[in-house]
């Protein structure tokens, strides 16, 4: 089923080898790389295939090795995803307000971007999407919990987005440990036209070591394989994700502190009178619509704080995103807010 959704070019695409990927035999000399010899921690190329680290992803997400790809950061495996079944000309379905690197990777490869935007309460319209969706649309990306409005899709509306398209569906679950609903890797028991993307960068805090994860059918991922850099992650990062990953209470901590957070803020945030609405959110980030966002995000520019101005993305007028911080810069936020008249 997800072969025919492959480009022909990928489908036949020989990989790079390298001559460790032949060898078979048990290596104890090295000399087919053209490394340095002389024994720095870094001197020797990273393995290629991170088996390490996908190993303990596997385990964690309790899918199978093969089910499991990491990428330089999620937005490599954004763009692996597009390259491997839309070509110049052929189009991938977005539906704003949402991440932006969708659109920007499709473009960059000359694929075109159709839009379907979400309602007014940021839901998915799939009335809509039904009528919008046409043959050249080769993939659709549904980011659940989505940036920036921090809802979560149910495992019901994916599958309703599988019954009208039958291209590939790409669910990004960059945000999925700090919310509450299932994740989407359970589909990928029912169908291999589900890619689930996830990250390190946010829950798992290695936004600096770049590392995205794709969970799909063992041939999709082996073709996203074969596409990828020999060497996309390095030895440090690999190192670091593996530490990371296994320190799970340090994990579990941070996740509980972050989500308790995230409700205080908005309650707090919900009491202002700059702020008319904030958004639930799934995510470790919150949605405001202020009553003048251009106002408030100046005043935080002039106290050092730093947010993501959202109010030119399709129905978000007006409307701030906000990490959730640590507690005293949660407070330092909700302080400099109350000030403002
Ligand atoms: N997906 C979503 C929904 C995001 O918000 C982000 C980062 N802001 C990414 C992917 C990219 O994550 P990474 O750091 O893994 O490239």
């Amino acid at each position: 089923m997800i072969e025919r959704l492959l480009q022909p070019h990928i489908r036949k695409l020989v990989p790079y080898s390298t001559a460790r990927d032949e060898f078979g035999g048990e290596a104890r000399v090295f000399l087919d790389a053209n490394e340095n010899p002389f024994g720095t921690d870094l001197n020797r190329y990273p393995d290629p295939r991170s088996t390490e680290l996908r190993r303990m992803i596997a385990e964690r997400r309790q899918v199978s090795l093969e089910s499991v790809c990491v990428g330089n950061g999620s937005d490599e495996i954004i763009d692996l995803i597009i390259r491997a079944v839309a070509a110049p000309g052929d189009r991938i379905v977005i539906a704003p307000p949402t991440y932006g690197m969708y659109g920007v990777a499709a473009r960059v490869n000359g694929v075109e971007v159709t839009e379907c935007h979400l309602t007014s309460s940021f839901d998915l319209d799939i009335d809509r999407l039904k009528e919008t969706v046409s043959e050249r649309d080769k993939v659709i990306f549904l980011c659940s919990p989505n940036n920036p409005t921090g809802n979560q899709l149910s495992l019901d509306e994916i599958r309703g987005v599988l019954e009208i398209f039958p291209g590939l569906v790409v669910v990004d679950e960059a945000y999925i440990d700090f919310a509450k609903g299932e994740s989407a890797v359970r589909l990928l028991e029912m169908t291999d036209r589900v890619v689930v993307i996830q990250t390190l960068s946010k829950a798992w805090g290695l936004a600096g070591a770049r590392i995205g994860i794709a969970i799909a059918a063992p041939i999709f991922i082996a073709t996203l394989a074969r596409m990828k850099l020999p060497y996309n992650l390095s030895t440090l990062a690999q190192r670091a994700a593996c530490e990371r990953l296994s320190e799970s209470e340090r994990y579990a901590g941070e996740v509980s502190v972050l989500v308790g957070e995230r409700e205080r803020l908005r309650t707090r945030l919900g009491e202002l009178s700059v702020v008319e609405t904030v958004y639930p959110s799934e995510g470790n980030f919150l949605l405001l619509r202020c009553s003048d966002s251009a106002a408030v995000f100046k005043k935080l520019r002039a106290a050092g704080i730093i947010v993501r101005d959202r109010s030119h993305e399709p129905g978000c007028h007006r409307c701030l995103r906000i990490t959730v911080g640590a507690p005293p810069e949660n407070d330092e936020l909700v302080r400099i807010l109350e000030e403002f008249v």
